[in-house]
């Protein structure tokens, strides 16, 4: 059976994994982290293995799981591997992201971003060298496209960002709908006994599902329950809310970005509205 090791870059407080899975021979990595430093990282422990890396794989179209893989790949011809509609929404959204992660991450984030290199679709059982991963495609959720990865029959999930191990979580790309119905097909599909290996945090069982379902249930409603007429009380509170629910710095820039886009999704506040001005 392959063992996993995880590789956590935290450049500017962003706590992010990416996976090593080791087999027999070859070695195949999940995700790259946001960074140049993450990427390196990744690098390292896979020449460490002393073992052939026969792929990388994505599980969602966010930069801080593929923006790292530039130096992962370090310039091989490695396959880079994710559904076509991750593949579509890195390459679209590609440029805007560079435009936010640059003043935040200067040079951390890499100056050229690999993509993938290969689709593969719902379903597929792919081998690589002594290492078989499936791959289950759930479309829009956490981000505008996410998948899953199973190792081992499903014992082992890759579960990207399905469900945030105990830290503030990214809404913003609106699809929480989606999401909590992803969320609720895979506490009903996969294994009870399976482990989630999770973006951010640490690994966990299929319970962590339910509180996942819980924060964005929480954020949700805190949104639409906010009083928008002063749009800074209105975050204010809904910041505070959340921290009762998660009392945790871990990653709560990613759920204040969130705020005025769901609730501009909720028709709760527009920004071309503002009430007095
Ligand atoms: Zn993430």
């Amino acid at each position: 059976m392959p063992s996993i090791h995880r590789i956590t870059s935290a450049v500017a407080g962003t706590p992010v994994n990416a996976y090593v899975v080791e087999g027999e021979r070859d070695v195949v990595v999940v995700d790259g982290t946001l960074t140049v430093s993450g990427g390196r990282a990744v690098r390292q422990r896979v020449i460490d293995t002393g073992k052939r890396l026969s792929a990388v794989v994505l599980t969602h179209s966010h930069p801080d799981h593929y923006g790292g893989i530039v130096e992962v790949v370090a310039g091989s011809d490695v396959p880079i591997v994710a559904a076509p509609g991750v593949d579509e929404v890195i390459r679209r959204d590609d440029s805007l992201k560079e435009g936010i992660l640059r003043p935040m991450f200067g040079d951390e984030w890499p100056r050229e971003r690999a993509f993938p290199t290969e689709l593969a679709h719902d379903g597929a059982e792919l081998t690589f060298g002594d290492i078989q991963l499936e791959l289950r495609d759930l479309g829009p959720g956490e981000s505008h496209h996410d998948t899953i990865w199973l190792l081992d029959g499903g014992a082992t999930v890759f579960s990207g960002d399905q469900a945030y191990n105990h830290m503030h979580c990214y809404l913003a790309d609106g699809h929480w709908k989606e999401w909590l119905g992803n969320i609720e097909s895979l506490a009903a599909d996969l294994r009870p006994d399976a482990v989630l290996h999770v973006g951010h945090g640490e690994p966990a069982g299929l319970d962590l599902l339910a509180w996942q379902r819980g924060y964005i249930e929480r954020f949700v409603e805190a949104v639409r329950s906010a009083d928008w007429s002063n749009e800074d009380r209105a975050k204010a509170d809904v910041t505070a809310a959340m921290g009762t629910y998660l009392p945790s710095e871990d990653l709560r820039f990613l759920m204040e970005l969130s705020i005025e886009p769901v609730a501009t999704g909720l028709g709760v506040w527009s920004s071309d509205v503002r009430p007095g001005v």
